[in-house]
């Protein structure tokens, strides 16, 4: 009769924990929707008074280099300049509130892959210069023409990555390598048989092995110094990893402190607009 009593007792506890787990588990929910909501429309609302700043500096630098002081221009330029990166750090965080919310959408096309050197290159020529760092994109001849995925992501990601390359490199190269290969995932993850990829390659300052999953973690950064260093908000690499994703694909890195690092963008080679799920692998 005791036992049964202390059975009881022990029964009702337990209900009463799994009650109490459930509506933990939905105010977290909730609190986490709340957070993503107001991320975006925070994010919405600064971009549209940042957008007018951005224009109007715009205008006056192409339209009255002539009646303003050389020193006023320069002024104009650092609003605009500072005004753009501000404005990078706005779309990140949206990406990163509509990632997190399950809400971003990807749109597959077709894919014209013999354009994105010229349009690499003609993206981070400049910088590359103003760093004297050597800059090379590289296609392998086994990689197709076309394929389909969403061009607009893709860009995204590597811009992202490229960034990165020429932010953490301060002498000699970043190179991009196209190739087409195996796919090296487990084949039940990532259905697809072949992938792209695109390697990102740089000689900069690296990555220690504690850090290398971490770095892929939102609004962290390899250690704390970096961000004083180099700024930025430590979203990009978590961005572009769910990005990539979404899209079926991943990425990886390999990398060795003071030596470089080498972050690969894999994408599945699909050559029509298919119907086959992608798999947003832990999304
Ligand atoms: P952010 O660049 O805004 O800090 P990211 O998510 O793009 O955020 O990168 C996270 C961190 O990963 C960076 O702060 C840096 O410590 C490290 N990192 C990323 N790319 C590189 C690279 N190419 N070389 C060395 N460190 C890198």
């Amino acid at each position: 009769l005791v036992l049964n009593r202390e059975l009881e007792i022990q029964k009702s506890v337990a209900e009463n924990a799994a009650v109490e787990l459930d509506r933990y588990n939905k105010q977290l929910e909730l609190s986490s929707r709340y957070k993503s909501e107001f991320l975006a429309n925070m994010s919405h609302e600064l971009r549209t008074p940042l957008n007018s700043m951005l224009i109007l500096s715009q205008l006056l630098i192409e339209n009255r280099s002539n009646t303003l002081s050389e020193e006023e221009l320069g002024y104009v330029s650092v609003i605009h300049s500072s005004g753009s990166d501000l404005l990078a750090m706005i779309n990140d965080i949206l990406d990163f509130s509509k990632v997190e919310a399950g809400k971003m959408q990807v749109e597959m096309d077709a894919v014209n892959l013999t354009e994105l050197p010229a349009l690499l290159t003609g993206y981070f020529d400049k910088t590359a210069a103003k760093r004297s760092l050597e800059f090379s994109v590289q296609v392998e001849e086994d990689v197709p023409d076309l394929f389909f995925t969403d061009e607009m992501r893709m860009h995204q990601i590597l811009r992202n990555l490229l960034s990165n390359a020429f932010k953490f490199t301060e002498h000699g190269f970043v190179q991009v390598k196209i190739s087409c290969a195996e796919n090296p995932f487990a084949v039940q993850d990532y259905q697809q048989e072949r992938m792209l990829a695109f390697a990102v390659i740089d000689s900069g300052i690296g990555i220690s092995e504690a850090n290398r999953e971490l770095v892929f973690e939102a609004f962290r950064q390899a250690d704390g110094t970096t961000a004083r260093k180099y700024g930025g908000t430590g979203l990009g690499l978590s961005i572009s990893l769910q990005l990539a994703r979404l899209l079926g694909g991943h990425i990886t890195l390999q990398s060795e402190e003071g030596k470089g690092s080498t972050f690969t963008l894999y994408l599945p080679y699909l050559q029509e607009e298919t119907d086959i799920p992608l798999i947003p692998l832990g999304a």
